[in-house]
């Protein structure tokens, strides 16, 4: 053995929440509500699509393509967001490809932030945002989401506006905002984005906006891109994925999309580390997003009609789990739930230091046969209490699979 060991910036960071839980729900065959991915088909055209990229009369279809996207995807992302943020977007100096959202927010968060900078990070938060952070020498700078007393909807977990504006000093770089949320499922008002939008532009901050369950909206809910208001285009990287756009998590694609100034930070990241990503997928992923915008607005269009589907999910598995107790917080938006556990009266301590939803999910999962997700994992270590008496459920799945997992959970109840 020798005696090297790991680089002293990453120690610390090894904990990871999916790690752990999705190597319990295979290994116990629990029900998997747990990581977020649809256990149904990519939508069948954009298999075919990939499958003709593959097979491409083109032989340089399985080649390197461009580093910062393959021209047709970039064309088909300038041409979608430029539809709906209301500006032309320039395909070839203010979109990149990455792979994943993660390729994205890690661009971003190495390629703008210097060590020293303050991050402002809202919580619940994706949980990488804060080891990304801390790899760039960031600092991380927290502010919860707070519900109010007898939360019911997502609508009732606010940001404080004071205690908000006090989080602005010259040290603050770049804020993170996740809309609509995961863990929440909180989509943001416009008056809400209203105020990060003044506040980050009167103190002269990034905004990185991750917007990955963007066509996750559910009815009386619209889903506001604040890249698209007066003062925040020049400072705004929006993040997108192709994973969570067409159920297709595994083809791991995803895009930043900004400023060419701000874009440039991000293109050096990528170039230095994956410099490009895989071309059919990219050609695949173009033919979605060029068929999607085209029937935008008629019922077939996967980007409306899988917020239909799931919004019949939300309301099924909601009015399930409040006939049995674990009160849910009704999502507006994204593809979880958070349901409240504390009424439960089991022992489910297993003698680990970590906080009560860690050993309550290991224990449902081992003992209930459902795998869901510690929603502590979201939250700073000053805050985790908020998240502790929740489990999150994720609902992208098979009618089949919510009801035998919401058939384990009644039994809860007995
Ligand atoms: N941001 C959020 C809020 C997410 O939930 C996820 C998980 N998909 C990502 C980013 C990463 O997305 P991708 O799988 O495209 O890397
Ligand atoms: N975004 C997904 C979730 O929240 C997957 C996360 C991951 O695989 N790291 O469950």
């Amino acid at each position: 053995m020798s005696s090297y060991g790991p680089a002293k910036r990453i120690v610390g960071l090894d904990k990871n929440v999916w790690v752990e839980f999705s190597a319990l729900a295979a290994e116990t065959k629990a029900v998997n509500l747990g990581q977020g991915f649809p256990d149904f088909a990519t939508p069948g055209y954009m298999i075919e699509a990939l499958k003709e990229a593959t097979t491409h009369a083109n032989p340089l279809m399985n080649q390197y393509t461009r580093a910062f996207g393959h021209t047709r995807l970039v064309n088909a992302l300038a041409a979608l967001y430029g539809k709906f943020q209301n500006r032309t977007i320039e395909p070839t100096k203010e979109i990149l490809v990455t792979i994943g959202a993660y390729g994205s927010l890690f661009n971003s968060i190495m390629g703008l932030v210097n060590p020293g900078d303050e991050v402002i990070i809202i919580e619940p938060f994706f949980d990488c945002y804060k080891p990304m952070v801390l790899l760039a020498g960031g600092v991380p700078k927290y502010i919860p989401l707070k519900p109010r007393e007898n939360a019911e909807s997502t609508k009732d977990w606010i940001l404080d506006p004071i205690e908000f504006a006090a989080m602005f000093n010259d040290k603050t770089k770049m804020i993170i905002v996740n809309n609509p949320n995961n863990p929440l499922g909180k989509v943001f008002t416009k008056d809400e984005l209203t105020m990060i939008a003044e506040l980050c532009k009167k103190h002269n901050v990034i905004c990185i906006s991750d917007e990955v369950y963007e066509w996750m909206i559910y009815t009386g809910n619209k889903h506001e891109r604040i890249a698209s208001y007066p003062g925040m285009w020049e400072r705004t990287i929006t993040i997108g994925s192709a994973g969570k756009t067409f159920s297709a998590t595994g083809w791991k694609l995803g895009w930043g999309i900004g400023p060419e100034n701000l874009m440039k930070g991000l293109r050096v990241v990528h170039q230095h580390s994956v410099y490009c990503c895989p071309t059919p997928l990219q050609e695949a992923v173009a033919v979605g997003l060029e068929t999607e915008l085209a029937r935008f607005g008629q019922p077939d269009c996967y980007l409306t009609s899988l917020a239909e589907e799931l919004e019949e999910k939300r309301n099924k598995v909601c009015k399930v789990l409040h006939e049995i107790g674990l009160e849910p917080i009704v999502p507006d938006g994204g593809y979880f739930i958070l349901a409240d556990v504390s009424k439960i009266n089991v022992d489910f301590d297993d003698g680990t230091s970590d906080t009560r939803d860690y050993k309550f999910v290991r224990w449902l999962t081992k003992n209930v046969g459902v795998a869901t997700i510690p929603p502590s994992a979201f939250f700073s270590d000053d805050h985790k209490y908020i998240g502790e008496k929740y489990i999150r459920i994720c609902i992208i799945k098979e009618e089949s699979t919510l009801e035998k997992g919401l058939e384990l959970l009644k039994t809860l109840n007995k």
